[in-house]
């Protein structure tokens, strides 16, 4: 954990843009955004690396800052929208192994829905598989 970039931002090692700070979660500008204004908000929490382990403490108080930088972030930049998303593990596009979720502005026409999200449809009777799947999980 001691390579967290993250972790150091946290500990004032390594210089963030803070937009947002508690006890429990801190929030600063991703130094590479999609857009000007990409937030990231992280549990100060050190000892956890994704959805997988956080806390549901960690977790409720990261939601509510996302909940409430969405629409600064979004007049602030004058954007038309909002993306919130996390990734979570390598092949889902985690790079640093600490939680975090992105809040990113978006605007009219900018072109970038495709790259985010390619969708595609079911297979003749894989959605009532798939929803067996995930309903038996759940027991
Ligand atoms: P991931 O791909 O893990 O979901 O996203 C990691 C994000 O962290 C990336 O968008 C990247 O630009 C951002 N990032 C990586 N290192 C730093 C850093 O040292 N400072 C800041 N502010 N953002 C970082």
């Amino acid at each position: 954990m001691s390579d967290c970039v993250f972790c150091k931002i946290i500990d004032g090692e390594l210089p963030a843009s803070k937009v947002y700070e508690d006890d429990t979660v801190l929030a600063f500008l991703d130094i590479h955004p999609i857009h000007p204004g990409h937030t990231l908000v992280i549990p100060k929490n050190k000892n956890v690396r994704n959805i997988f382990d956080v806390p549901l403490t960690d977790w409720q108080a990261m939601t509510a800052v996302a909940h409430r930088l969405a629409g600064v972030i979004e007049n602030a930049m004058k954007a038309d929208g909002v993306n919130i998303l996390m990734n979570n593990r390598s092949h889902a596009g985690q790079v640093v192994d600490h939680p975090h979720i992105h809040v990113i502005p978006r605007f009219k026409g900018d072109g970038r829905i495709q790259n985010l999200w390619h969708s595609s449809a079911y297979k003749d009777g894989e959605m009532a598989d798939v929803h067996k799947k995930i309903l038996s999980e759940l027991q």
